[in-house]
């Protein structure tokens, strides 16, 4: 249904829970303007509905306006996931001219001070504001996505203010998924537990409020759950995606998955990868569970959580997902959790290496 074109890893901020990788690709190594346009057509000729222009910032391609008027004309649905900075008028009237659908911005915090603080970038909250301003004025739907953790979860009815003033549609409230960037600053950005139950009432508070004005779309704190979340819905269901260099991935964590070999749009058809690559298959249907999974009667709900954090925690990516009740390792990631939610850890920024 949809797929997760990741341009670049250049960006200008340096958000410390990005889940962009660690050893993050450099210009060099990313796909060329033709690459990525017979990609999004072979996306749209294989049924795929919707695809997300994302980065890093995107937006620091500067052919993005050309690949996102090809894919509107292959008939995909566009979405441009940007931290705002790189965007012009100019640029996002052209745009809106090439046929962009929809917007989602960050939101890195709730005022200056914050924002430019967690995304490590001078001036960005102001800048992101004035995208704002034109997004609306251009008529652009508009999607706040905003990533919450310890530092500014306090913070979330102004976060719920900031998207009502902006004019946005929809608000994402993301607790932090340690992935990437986001693994080495887990001491750092850990909910407490307090807040993590706090922000379910918020958010519910909320969305019985702002009825007809705002939808919150709510990922709540894994690390604080006794159920781990279908994560994307279920392993190569219904997300595909597409790193700078081209590698095709069930998601944006997978190459954390020691064993698996991710094929490259560049060598084959992105059909054959998607209906026939081992990787692809290693996790659907149910054949691959083991116990408490296999015999469990929620599998066909949450599909045994998420295959990556099973690697990272389990050491084995077939596992139950550690976020689970059921998991043996459920304790250890609990008492994981509450440590580091207490810790006092500084961030670490996250910096592509020269
Ligand atoms: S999370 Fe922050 S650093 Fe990572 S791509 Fe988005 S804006 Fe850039
Ligand atoms: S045992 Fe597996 S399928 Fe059952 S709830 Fe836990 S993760 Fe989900």
């Amino acid at each position: 249904m949809a797929m997760l074109a990741e341009l670049t890893h250049r960006c200008p901020l340096a958000c410390p829970y990005c889940s962009n990788p660690v050893d993050l690709e450099r210009k060099e190594r990313e796909l060329t303007t033709v690459q990525w346009k017979d990609i999004f057509t072979q996306a749209a000729d294989m049924g795929v509905l919707h695809v997300h222009f994302s980065g890093g910032e995107p937006a620091s391609r500067r052919d993005l306006e050309e690949m996102v008027e090809h894919a509107c004309k292959a008939g995909l649905y566009t979405n441009l996931i940007t931290s705002g900075i790189g965007l012009t008028r100019h640029r996002l009237k052209t745009l809106d001219q090439c046929g962009l659908d929809h917007i989602q911005l960050s939101l890195q915090g709730v005022d200056e001070q914050m924002a430019d603080h967690i995304g490590g970038y001078k001036g960005g909250f102001v800048r992101k504001m004035q995208v704002a301003e034109w997004i609306a004025e251009i008529g652009f739907p508009l999607t706040l996505n905003a990533v919450m953790h310890r530092k500014n979860f306090d913070h979330l009815e102004e976060t719920i203010d900031i998207a009502i003033k902006t004019g946005a549609r929809r608000l994402e409230v993301a607790t932090v998924q340690f992935h990437g960037w986001a693994t080495k600053n887990r001491a750092a950005l850990m909910p407490t537990r307090k807040q993590a139950k706090q922000a379910r009432l918020t958010v519910n508070a909320a969305r019985e409020r702002l009825q007809g004005v705002l939808v919150i779309d709510y990922v709540p704190a894994d690390h604080h759950s006794d159920y781990p979340k279908p994560c994307m819905g279920g392993w190569a269901s219904t997300g595909i995606n597409i790193a700078p260099d081209g590698s095709v991935l069930p998601c944006h964590a997978a190459q954390t998955i020691k064993g698996l070999t991710f094929e490259k749009a560049t060598e084959r058809a992105l059909k054959d990868i998607w209906y026939q690559s081992a990787a692809f298959n290693a996790f659907r249907g149910f054949e691959w569970m083991q116990e408490p999974c296999r015999s469990c009667d929620l599998k066909t709900k949450d599909f045994g959580g998420c295959r990556c954090q099973a690697m990272a925690i389990a050491g084995d990516a077939a596992a139950t997902d550690p976020v689970c009740i059921k998991s043996p390792l459920h304790e250890t990631l609990v008492r994981q959790a509450e440590a580091d939610a207490t810790g006092e850890a500084e961030i670490e920024y996250r910096v592509m290496s020269v």
